[in-house]
């Protein structure tokens, strides 16, 4: 089969790999028929994620039809329609038990990072039981793809750690995909302001159709200052940092409003400077949260019900024999106004 392989920092190939084989009673292999890319990929291939080994097939978000199922699998059969949550549960270790997936003891994000990943023809699926989610008659499947990744990561880390309230005033630090994902499920909590903050005309203009009810550039370093006047010198109920660097952490911490939350959702490879001489005394809640994905049965709904529309985050679609020039269009975002790149294996 075609896989998209990791071959260390800088590198990735198409390549001929033999179909996964199931390997314990657990594990589902699915035959991939759409999925996409991530940032977090780009973070890879830049040598950021030192769990990722050279040789490792990419990818941790997709939507397929169950091929083959171990024994010990009891809710899905082949042939099943089924959506791949980016992390892999077991179910009965002491964190899956809280419904903390993420740091699942056995689990947690492996696919395209420890194990082999979604960009390819086909992926083995450790505990499909509870890393599966099965997809309803006459969904759009392209739309779903959003629900592996981003749009649980926007809404967990982003919308519910970060107390978005009704009528409340919300400003989102990036407007990549991830963003926009915050963007469009802090919608179901109805607050009276979403300020989407970001350096790119085109992603805040996107980000308008989307709901923004404000747009701030913040090219020219005054993006404290605007939001400050927004807020009739305040500030944010709720702060998301959906970047992953110093400055925008930094920005967070200025425009949060006392009684405040900044909802870190940026993957953080530096140190960042906290601010408590500030802080200190504003009640300020930092917090911080990988994905656990328990939300899409909940989010699936909501697309299913149209509440809102995932699929408008696709911009391009490529075949899997094109994902070089996928990677390519993803990569620059800044000139292709790429957000998610649809793969069709
Ligand atoms: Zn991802
Ligand atoms: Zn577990």
């Amino acid at each position: 089969m075609q896989a998209l392989i990791y071959n260390g920092p800088g590198k990735k190939n198409l390549e001929d790999r033999p179909k996964p084989t199931l390997q314990a009673p657990t594990d589902a292999v699915v035959r991939i028929t759409k999925t996409t890319i991530c940032g977090t990929d780009l973070h890879i291939l830049k040598g950021d994620v030192p769990t990722c080994a050279a040789g490792t097939v990419l990818g941790h978000e997709g939507v397929g039809i169950v091929d083959a199922v171990g024994a010990g699998v009891t809710t899905f059969k082949p042939g099943d329609r089924v959506l791949i949550s980016c992390i892999s549960a077991c179910g009965r270790c002491d964190y899956c038990r809280k419904g903390m997936y993420s740091h699942c003891t056995t689990g947690g994000w492996i696919l395209g990072n420890r194990i082999d990943g979604t960009q390819a023809e086909f992926v083995r699926i450790p505990y499909a039981d509870t890393s599966l989610y099965p997809i309803p008659a006459g969904a759009d499947e392209e739309a779903l793809v959003m629900l592996s990744d981003i749009l649980p990561t926007g809404f967990e880390c982003g919308v519910l750690n970060g107390k978005v309230q009704v009528g409340g005033s919300v400003a989102i630090v990036g407007s990549g995909p991830i963003g926009l994902a915050a963007l469009l499920t802090a919608q179901f909590h109805s607050p009276s302001q979403i300020i989407m903050i970001d350096l790119d005309n085109n992603r805040l203009a996107v980000s308008q159709r989307f709901g923004a009810t404000e747009i701030v550039n913040s090219s020219d370093g005054k993006a404290a200052e605007r939001v400050m006047a927004l807020t009739g010198g305040r500030g944010v109920d709720t702060a998301i940092e959906a970047v992953g660097i110093p400055a925008t952490f930094e920005l967070c911490q200025d425009i949060v409003a006392p009684g405040g939350t900044i909802a870190n959702v940026g993957v953080h490879g530096v140190k960042v400077d906290l601010h408590l001489e500030r802080l200190w005394s504003h009640n300020v809640t930092i917090t911080t949260r990988l994905v656990d994905t328990v939300t899409i049965p909940m989010l699936l709904k909501t697309v299913q019900s149209k509440r809102i529309d995932a699929g408008q985050l696709i911009t391009h679609r490529f075949r899997l024999d094109q994902i070089l020039q996928a990677y390519e269009t993803f990569g620059k975002a800044s000139s292709t106004k790429a957000l998610k790149v649809m793969i069709e294996a």
